[in-house]
């Protein structure tokens, strides 16, 4: 795959009440958003390198937007987005439970390299079909997460609303809108795919350094 340039890459936390709640988390009343560097994304294919002895990393399997233009108010979601695709949002978990403690940012837990794996990108095929579409990750041919956008809590276009009002979006701006439930550890060897329809869309093998 040759090298891609992305602008921002907004993240949003804690969008799906049940993985809220399977981390102890209220369920929260505004998004909860994060950024990772650009630097962070990476291509959903072959081998990566990811921290090893820094504690668990767990994989976090997203809805990814790809923006096309400046956010205005009033714009769409189906006019601001090109396309989508599906993305991991590797956390050091045992890194961001300690920064969590100390009131620290995320940044050293959610913005490593190699911390956005994320697939091939493909036309927005419209807000009810996004929203009405299962998508998959499998670990070693198990399906650990899958979930529906129309479960998150704040759905797309409050979610772009809410960014582009605040922050602003534009052209090559990413925004990965929140995981389902089933986060779990990601180890060595492990093999991760993630399926958007049924359709395999990335996959990678992960290997601790
Ligand atoms: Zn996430």
């Amino acid at each position: 795959m040759t090298k891609r340039q992305f602008h921002n890459v907004y993240c949003v936390g804690r969008n799906y009440a049940e993985h809220a709640k399977e981390m102890g988390n209220a369920v929260p009343e505004s998004p909860l958003l994060f950024m990772k560097p650009s630097h962070a994304v990476v291509p959903m294919e072959g081998e990566l390198a990811l921290p090893g002895g820094a504690g668990d990393i767990h994989h976090e399997a997203e809805l990814v937007l790809h923006v096309a233009k400046p956010y205005a108010p009033g714009a769409r979601v189906e006019d601001l987005v090109d396309r989508i695709g599906l993305g991991l949002d590797l956390t050091l978990r045992d890194v961001q439970s300690e920064l969590k403690k100390q009131g620290h940012p995320w940044l050293p837990a959610k913005g490593f390299r190699g911390s956005a794996p994320l697939t091939a990108l493909f036309p927005f095929p419209g807000t009810e079909r996004v929203t009405n579409t299962e998508f998959s990750l499998r670990k070693n041919g198990e399906t650990v997460q899958r979930g529906f956008a129309r479960d998150m809590i704040f759905p797309l276009q409050t979610l772009v609303d809410f960014i582009g009002s605040r922050f602003g979006l534009g052209a090559g701006d990413l925004i990965f809108t929140g995981t389902p439930s089933g986060v779990g550890k990601v180890s060595g060897g492990d093999r991760l795919e993630l399926y958007w329809d049924g359709a395999l869309l990335g996959a990678l093998t992960v290997r601790l350094q």
